[in-house]
Order: C-alpha cells, then sequence, then structure tokens
C-alpha cells in the first residue's frame, strides 16, 4: 500500500517535496501524493528569489541545476543611488564560483520559474515542455503517475485518529484519509493555525521584524538595467528596482521600518489590496528625488491588483513542527524573512530532509521519520534565522542627517569593500552547516 500524502500549497517547497519523493520511489508504488493549492492555477507570480548555501547542493543534486541556470536572473550587484539618480555606492555579485553569495546571488531567480521548475520536476516532465501532464479530467486538476494537484481547493479541517491516519475535510465538500499532511502553505499558514489548535498559538509563532514592505512591476525604461537600485530616504523609507530580467517588467518594492505600534501611516491596519497601494502610495507621496514621483504614480494609477502583494516582513518561530502525521516545511514552520534572503533555501532545506528521512524510515517508521525531520532542519532553522545584529533598523534613517550618515557608511564600505567582512559575520557564512546525504533519495552525488 503506497503511503498517501496530502501537500498542502503550491508554492516553492511543496511541489520540490513532492520531486524528491518521486525521485525516492522509481517505481511510482511508494507514495501517492496530492498537492492542494488555494489559488485556482499555479501561482507563478512574485519577485526575485534566491538559491544560496544548503540550497545550491540541494538543487544540484536534484539535477535542476542547468534548468536554473538557464532561467537565472543576470543580476549584477546592488548600486546605491542618490536623489539625482547617480550610483554611489556598488556591491557586485560574487560569481567567482567560491565562497558565499553577496547580496546578490549567482542564482538570482524570478519566483515563478523556481515553482515552475519544481512543478515540472514533480511530474516527471521535462524542463522546457509544453507537456503539462495527463489530461486534466477535471480544469483544476492536473497528475502524472504518482502526483497529483489540484487548484482552487483548500482544507477546512483536519483530525488525527491515533497518530495513524488524518481525516481532511477540504474546501470543496469532500473528505479523504491520509497517512501524512504535510502544511507547505506559506507564512500564514491555516495548517500551523490547525495543527496548533487555533490562531493565537499559530499568531503568537509570528515574530514581526519592524519592516513592511509592498512589491510591484512596472514597464521598462531605458534607464533600466542589470543592477538593484537602492535609494534610501529619510523617514525609515527606501525603495528598490530590480530589472535585469530584461524579458520582464521593472521590479519595484517600497519598505518602510516601523513597529506595528507607532505606524504613522497605517501600514498595519490597511487590508484590502486597493487599501495597501492607497496606504503605500501616501507614505511616499512627499518624496521626489530619483524616481520616486513615478514610482507612486505607477503604484496609484497602473498597477493592477494582482500585480501587487504587501506584507509585513517577520520570522516564524514554531518550535513544534510536528503533531501526530501532520507537519509543517518551508515558511509555513520557520519563514526566515526575505532580510536573510535565505526563505527559498531552508524551505528546500527542509524539503530535502523531510523527503530523506521518509525515504530512510519507510511506510512502517513514518513517526520516527517525522521525530528525525523535527531535529534535522532545526539546526538549519537557527542558523538562517540569525539576524545579523542591529538588522533591519541600521538600513534605514528617520532624518536627513542620518540618512547622510547611513549613506556615508555605505560609500565607505563600497570604498573599503568592507561589506566582504560584513557577509563573513551572515549566518549563511557562519554555520557552515552541511546536508546530510540520503543515498536513499537517489538523487546524483
Ligand atoms: C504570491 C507570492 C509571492 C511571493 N513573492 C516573493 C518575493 O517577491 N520575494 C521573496 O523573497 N519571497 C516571496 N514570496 C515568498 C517565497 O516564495 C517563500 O519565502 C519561500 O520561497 C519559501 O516558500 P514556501 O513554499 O514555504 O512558501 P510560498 O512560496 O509562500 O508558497 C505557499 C503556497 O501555499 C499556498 N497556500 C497558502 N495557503 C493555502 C491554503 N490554505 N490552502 C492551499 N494552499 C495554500 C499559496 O498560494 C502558495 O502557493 C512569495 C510568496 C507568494 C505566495
Amino acid at each position: 500500500m503506497p503511503l498517501k500524502v496530502l501537500i498542502i500549497g503550491a508554492g516553492v517547497c511543496g511541489p520540490a517535496f513532492a520531486t524528491l519523493l518521486r525521485r525516492a520511489d522509481p517505481s511510482l508504488s511508494a507514495y501517492e501524493i496530492t498537492i492542494i493549492e488555494r489559488a485556482p492555477k499555479l501561482r507563478e507570480t512574485g519577485l526575485q528569489i534566491d538559491l544560496r548555501s544548503q540550497g545550491i547542493p540541494i538543487v544540484r543534486k536534484m539535477g535542476l541545476m542547468d534548468t536554473i541556470r538557464r532561467r537565472a536572473v543576470p543580476e549584477s550587484g546592488v548600486a546605491f543611488v542618490d536623489a539625482a539618480g547617480r550610483p554611489f555606492a556598488t556591491f557586485g555579485k560574487n560569481d567567482s564560483g567560491h565562497g558565499a553569495q553577496a547580496m546578490t546571488s549567482e542564482y538570482e531567480i524570478m519566483r515563478g520559474d523556481l515553482v515552475d521548475v519544481f512543478y515540472r520536476a514533480s511530474l516527471g516532465l521535462s524542463a522546457d515542455d509544453d507537456d503539462e501532464g495527463e489530461e486534466p479530467s477535471t480544469p483544476n486538476v492536473v497528475s502524472n503517475g504518482n502526483v497529483r494537484y489540484e487548484f482552487g481547493v483548500t482544507v477546512n479541517d483536519i483530525s488525527q485518529h491515533d497518530d495513524a491516519a488524518v481525516d481532511v475535510a477540504f474546501s470543496d465538500g469532500r473528505t479523504a484519509r491520509y497517512d501524512l499532511v504535510v502544511g507547505a502553505d506559506g507564512q500564514s499558514s491555516r495548517t500551523r493555525r490547525m495543527m496548533l489548535g487555533g490562531k493565537e498559538a499559530s499568531d503568537a509563532c509570528f515574530k514581526p521584524l519592524d519592516l513592511f514592505t509592498a512589491f510591484y512591476q512596472i514597464p521598462r525604461t531605458p534607464a533600466d538595467d542589470s543592477w538593484m537600485n537602492c535609494h534610501v530616504m529619510r523617514g525609515r523609507r527606501a525603495i528598490f528596482t530590480r530589472s535585469a530580467n530584461v524579458k520582464a517588467p521593472t521590479q519595484v518594492y517600497m519598505a518602510i521600518q516601523t513597529s506595528r505600534a507607532e505606524d504613522a501611516f497605517g501600514l498595519s491596519t490597511a487590508r484590502s489590496v486597493a487599501e495597501q497601494k492607497e496606504t503605500f502610495a501616501q507614505a511616499f507621496a512627499d518624496q521626489h528625488g530619483w524616481r520616486v514621483d513615478e514610482f507612486v504614480d505607477a503604484l496609484k494609477n497602473k498597477t493592477r491588483e494582482e500585480d501587487f502583494y504587501a506584507t509585513e516582513i517577520g520570522q516564524v518561530r514554531c518550535r513544534k513542527l510536528v503533531v501526530g502525521r501532520v507537519v509543517l516545511l518551508g515558511d509555513a514552520g520557520y519563514c526566515p524573512s526575505p532580510i536573510t534572503g535565505m526563505g527559498t533555501t531552508l524551505s528546500l532545506t527542509g524539503a530535502y530532509v523531510l523527503a530523506g528521512e521518509l525515504a530512510r524510515h519507510g511506510r512502517d517508521g513514518v513517526p520516527e521519520a517525522l521525530e528525525a525531520y523535527a531535529r534535522g532542519v532545526r539546526p538549519f532553522v537557527d542558523e538562517a534565522q540569525r539576524l545579523i545584529p542591529g538588522l533591519p533598523r541600521l538600513l534605514y534613517a528617520e532624518s536627513r542627517w542620518g540618512v547622510w550618515i547611513l549613506t556615508t557608511v555605505v560609500w565607505l564600505m563600497s570604498k573599503l569593500r568592507i561589506v566582504d567582512l560584513v557577509f563573513k559575520l551572515a549566518p549563511e557564512n557562519s554555520g557552515g552547516l552541511q546536508i546530510p546525504e540520503y543515498p536513499e533519495l537517489n538523487l546524483s552525488s
């Protein structure tokens, strides 16, 4: 009898985990994998994400590195620009093939591309194939072999029986029993809420980092090049743009460093996308340096709701990753936040360790595998969640004078190459944790 696995969430680590289980099961008889996604189709949205430290060997072992390199965004590095748009400090990427990644990784990729790579791999499709798997029986189902995706579905309820089976009630009224339920449903995971017994316990896992961000895209202009541009402003505000992907629009990121208690702009209370757009546009309306007017105007008048995404930056610190046969994976259990740059890598490490332990312990050893996963992934989580002291507060300035000090420090760092030293302090470099080997996964060595 195959192990019936339900994965909730077809983001980055859900499909990556399914791919790893598929590789461990060449006869397609050990696992029966269902992945449900709340969105009506694969959510190929999101801006640039990257692979770092452990994420690189994991993707290499999965045999997907060439595919990812083909789709990588060739960003040159990070440039800080002044109010006239002149770059005054630049930090190039490390493409030497040695040492840790710099601010810009060698493996920058659009989130949608990475999601698509794992989605295809999990269905056993070739990377650039147009084939979308077996003819869907309904428009929202795609399957191939032992992997089946169901879109436009979520879970309403989960109940466990004697730690041996999980009954799941779906949003479309169906119910089904699984041997294992994996919550890979991101930072605001509903699986976490159900697993921990309520919203309060789940919310308590979220540690805000006093930073609010909005991401959106605008049409490219001739000024957009392969550098990520950063412009810092008084009032603890900054705008970043990324445009190295010449086939895509320019990405704009607005960031405001404030706590929920001090939140003068109402960022923490804006709920609908329209409210969030308006709040961010207002928050930057008094700034006119560089291209800020253009970005505010685009946000107010041109950005489509589906191209806009605002979030409070924080970390998910959930000590309990497993309850019975329900387990949390990726951002759902241990989002380290985008300021660490480790979200994607950590979610892949989790997928690798969970798949490895399941393959190692076999059908009858699921509880032992889950225990080994929770234990095995913890050092990687602790390392990725360690923040450089003072971040993100130190990257933002309240007054004009503060902006002057900040930009002078950034200029000095670029001239004296101090940033290389700072990166040596980053968790990515300090721990040197190696991923365990799992021959049972049948990956390349
Ligand atoms: C739309 C989107 C855009 C993003 N853009 C960026 C970005 O620009 N930069 C960045 O650094 N990070 C971004 N992220 C986060 C980044 O993908 C993750 O931090 C990281 O890759 C770890 O991935 P994950 O698989 O754990 O979570 P995610 O990639 O967040 O995937 C979670 C998936 O679960 C689905 N889901 C959520 N709730 C349910 C539910 N109740 N039932 C079924 N499915 C559910 C979501 O739709 C999503 O597809 C984005 C995430 C999303 C969902």
